[in-house]
């Protein structure tokens, strides 16, 4: 694991989320704090690629049929700050995820596009 990864999955970090402002409604500070840090363990746990798969799949979850997003966590609507922050997810990472899910993009490519996919192993 990275030291970022290991960084953002340290309590201290996560406490300190909980206590931060996100909008008017106060979503952050309505979180409960083992949930939240048992959530971030998980995903900071995975390769950054993964992260950004998983940010990308939940994007299209959110995304509506007019294009409007609506942000949930474990469940729960959250605004679009909130679960930026849940998953450190910087502003440029945010509107490059948030394009490909307008665009209809499933598939963050990384790089290596030539390498071919392995074959799934029966
Ligand atoms: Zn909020």
């Amino acid at each position: 694991m990275s030291k970022k990864a290991l960084k953002e999955i340290n309590s201290e970090k996560t406490s300190q989320l909980v206590l931060s402002s996100c909008c008017k409604e106060e979503c952050l500070k309505k979180l409960l704090l083992q949930p939240l840090e048992e959530y971030r363990k998980e995903f900071f746990l995975q390769s950054q690629v993964k992260r950004k798969q998983e940010l990308l799949r939940m994007l299209h979850e959110f995304k509506s049929e007019d294009g409007v997003f609506h942000f949930m966590y474990l469940g729960g609507s959250i605004c679009r700050i909130a679960w930026m922050k849940i998953h450190s997810t910087s502003n440029q990472l945010f509107y490059s995820l948030k394009t490909h899910a307008l665009n209809q993009v499933v598939e963050i490519q990384h790089g290596n596009k030539s390498k071919p996919k392995p074959s799934p192993q029966r």
